[in-house]
């Protein structure tokens, strides 16, 4: 099973995709954590990409697409995984479409978690990280069992910098001039299902898993 998940930076994309990749057992990408992990080890690719996240902008398709297509040949990957922050442009969608008919494969289902712009600002002020293990916690709706320290790994939780306010407003803009797009994209391919992203996280997977099946 080869999914997407489409929606605003914050929307929740990441909370569900840990929780389809688990049900489902196949494994969860994101080109987000690809990136963190590289900024954290400090290579070329790392300090590229930091750049461009630091200022809420996207790292460029030439490193992007590469990247991505390389983690989805792996063994890892042969019975499907689920995409988190790829594709979020037009040139990204069509370059995974093309590596997948070249295997003689396709998308099976884009999920477009759909959250308000005036609700995403209050879910990205409250997200912590954990940049040890990626896991995520939000203060208000999924907050640690200790302030500050991851439950998974005991690392001290951060407010990741390109979600302090004066960043959100321009990924906001960035997702709606350049990867909004994709919800039309996918649905002329015939695979875009949406869920209300404003619903509590458990209802908001009951509705994925009633569009992904048993
Ligand atoms: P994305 O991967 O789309 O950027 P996340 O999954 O990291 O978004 O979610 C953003 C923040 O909102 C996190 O702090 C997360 O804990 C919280 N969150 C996710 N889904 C919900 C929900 N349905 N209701 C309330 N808060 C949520
Ligand atoms: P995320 O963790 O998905 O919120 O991504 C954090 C940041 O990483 C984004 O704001 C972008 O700067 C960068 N990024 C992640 N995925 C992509 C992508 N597919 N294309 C371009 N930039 C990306």
């Amino acid at each position: 099973m080869k999914i997407i998940m489409l929606g605003a930076p914050g929307a929740g994309k990441g909370t569900q995709a840990k929780r389809i990749a688990e049900k489902y057992g196949i494994p969860h990408i994101s080109t987000g954590d690809i990136f963190r992990a590289n900024i954290k080890e400090g290579t070329e690719l790392g300090l590229k990409a930091k750049e461009y996240m630091d200022q809420g902008l996207l790292v460029p398709d030439e490193v992007t697409i590469g990247m991505l297509l390389d983690r989805i040949h792996q063994a890892d990957c042969k019975n499907g995984y689920v995409l988190d922050g790829f594709p979020r442009t037009i040139p990204q969608a069509e370059s995974l479409n093309k590596a997948l008919a070249d295997m003689g494969e396709a998308i099976d289902f884009a999920i477009d978690v759909d959250v308000p712009d005036e609700n995403i600002v209050n879910r990205m002020g409250g997200r912590r990280a954990c940049l040890k293990c990626g896991a995520t916690y939000h203060v208000e709706y999924a907050a640690p069992k200790a302030d500050g320290v991851c439950d998974a790994c005991g690392s001290g939780l951060v407010l990741r910098d390109d979600d302090k306010p004066e960043t959100v407003q321009k990924r906001l803009t960035v997702y709606h001039d350049q990867t909004q797009p994709l919800i039309e994209y996918y649905k002329g391919q015939g695979v875009l299902h949406s869920v209300d992203g404003t619903q509590a996280m458990e209802a908001v997977f009951e509705s994925i898993t009633g569009i992904l099946g048993a």
